[in-house]
């Protein structure tokens, strides 16, 4: 068990069963946010690694889809009743290796046990269908089988959640995996590989290399016998990891970010509204997929939610979010920081007004972390740079509207479509909303973020391909269908 401060370790990839150190040792280290120091390192793969890892895969998974779907599942429930067990000692890493607020961690975490039990289910349900024959005394049916090879490629920012989301309804599929976690967040992967070995998966099903997206990321991407990809990360990335699966005629799952909206309606409840945009903007400090960026507001109601809005704010407490009483966590570093403060400077010259924070925040009682003050501008246009890119930070902009049906034109108005919101009382425009915003998730009276497992997750246009995470729908990433004819 690691103690709870975390210092001096070292990260391994895990291959064929075996813990074992690449043959060029090169490393960089892992960095707390909040204090920006560093507590440990982790070891940088190459090709080489992941050619072992597929061969080790490859071997585990004809073994492996051989085991019935129900005991490959109850390896998952173990699985869950471990992460269960180790619940607070996991969420203390998670906060102290990416810097996320104790309690989003413990979220955080029970969405990956709420994912195990979830995935154990399926795996006694991996229905296939038997359909009537055109012809006499024959039978049709079609059944789900492996894809074979699965590679993914998780995010910093939902370190373990996202790979619980690939990995699991991969292995109930009857697949092996290669997992390439973020450079800065290895040691959630480490755990979750560690609690696969204790709950008995056998080796080479789950293979870890860690490494860089240009060397390992890419290497995977291009192996030709890693059958399916599976990324969450950025847009940018995932349209050349598209371009290669694509030639390649690979099976690619892509998730990459959102620019998502409130829209505060004229009957809005305001109190409930300034609560789900306080927590979909401000959690996990603005870095969530599904963070809350926009709030497209009536203008009827625009300066009385700005007002409650920024009453609310002044309690964000920033800092360590190990400490309970800490509502902010860091940004995950340096560069995030440079970046999220680079678009505050645009939204100023592009004539937004600032309304709140706007700055690097330099605390002497915070060390070295890396704080971004929550911030808010007004007046801000939909076309204006800050309306319409990711920023992945705690930085949130109100736009003005005089209807519902401008209110979901801005809202369609971007090029991601991952989640949105309403706030009305209007039961009318609740359907006609959730008909007519392009998203993948759609919320009513809350915030943009929340997303729970049981649902298909992901989204419409830059997001996404049409593939999705979690939910029963993820099996269809990971499985194939085969059709079957028996005469008799
Ligand atoms: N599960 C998270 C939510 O709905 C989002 C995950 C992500 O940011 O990718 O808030």
């Amino acid at each position: 068990m690691l103690n709870t401060v975390i210092s001096g370790e070292r990260v391994v990839n895990y291959i064929n069963g075996e813990w074992t150190v690449p043959t060029e040792e090169k490393y960089t280290s892992i960095v707390n946010p909040a204090t920006g120091k560093s507590i440990g390192e982790i070891l940088l793969s190459s090709k080489k690694e992941v050619d072992l890892a597929v061969e080790a895969a490859k071997k585990a998974q004809k073994k492996w889809a051989l085991v019935p779907a129900p005991q490959r599942a109850e390896i998952l429930y173990r699985v869950g009743l471990i992460m269960k067990d180790r619940k607070e000692e996991l969420s203390r890493i998670l906060t102290q290796e990416m810097g996320k607020v104790i309690e989003e961690a413990r979220g955080e975490v029970q969405e990956g046990i709420d994912m195990a039990f979830y995935m154990a289910g399926e795996g006694r349900r991996l229905f296939g269908n038997t359909t009537p024959s055109e012809l006499k005394d024959k039978v049709a049916m079609s059944i789900r089988v492996p894809v074979g090879i699965v590679g993914i490629i998780t995010p910093w920012n939902f370190p373990i959640a996202i790979a619980t989301w690939k990995s699991f309804p991969a292995i109930v599929g009857g697949n092996a995996v290669i997992w390439k976690p973020a450079t800065e967040t290895p040691l959630m992967a480490r755990e979750l590989v560690k609690i696969f070995e204790e709950a008995g998966l056998p080796k080479g099903v789950i293979n870890l290399v860690c490494g860089s997206g240009s060397q390992v990321g890419n290497a995977m991407v291009e192996h030709p016998d890693i059958d399916v990809i599976s990324f969450t990360g950025s847009n940018e990335v995932g349209r050349t990891i598209a371009e290669t699966c694509g030639r390649m005629l690979k099976r690619v799952s892509l998730e990459m970010g959102g620019k998502n909206a409130v829209i505060v309606m004229d009957d809005a409840d305001l109190t409930l509204a300034v609560e789900g945009i306080l927590w979909s903007a401000f959690g996990t400090s603005g870095q969530r997929c599904t963070a809350c960026s926009r709030v497209i507001v009536h203008e009827d109601v625009k300066e009385k939610l700005e007002e409650q809005l920024l009453v609310a704010m002044e309690k964000l407490t920033l800092g360590n979010g190990l400490d309970d009483s800490v509502k902010i966590g860091p940004v995950i570093n340096g560069s995030a920081l440079q970046k999220i403060h680079e678009y505050v400077g645009i939204g100023k010259n592009e004539g937004a007004k600032l309304l709140a924070g706007g700055s690097i925040v330099k605390d002497d009682r915070l060390g070295n972390g890396y704080y971004y003050e929550p911030t808010l501008f007004t007046d801000v246009t939909p076309d204006m740079r800050i309306a319409q890119e990711e920023i992945f930070g705690p930085v949130v902009s109100i736009i003005p509207v005089k209807s519902f049906e401008e209110a979901i034109e801005v809202n369609n108005g971007v090029t991601y479509g991952l989640s949105s919101s309403i706030f009305t009382r209007d039961v009318n425009r609740v359907f006609a909303a959730q008909r007519d915003l392009d998203t993948g998730i759609v919320y009513v009276n809350a915030g943009t973020t929340g997303a729970e497992i049981h649902l298909p997750f992901g989204g419409t246009k830059g997001t996404g391909n049409g593939h999705r995470d979690s939910g029963v729908q993820a099996l269809d990433v990971f499985t194939e269908w085969k059709s079957i004819y028996v005469d008799y």
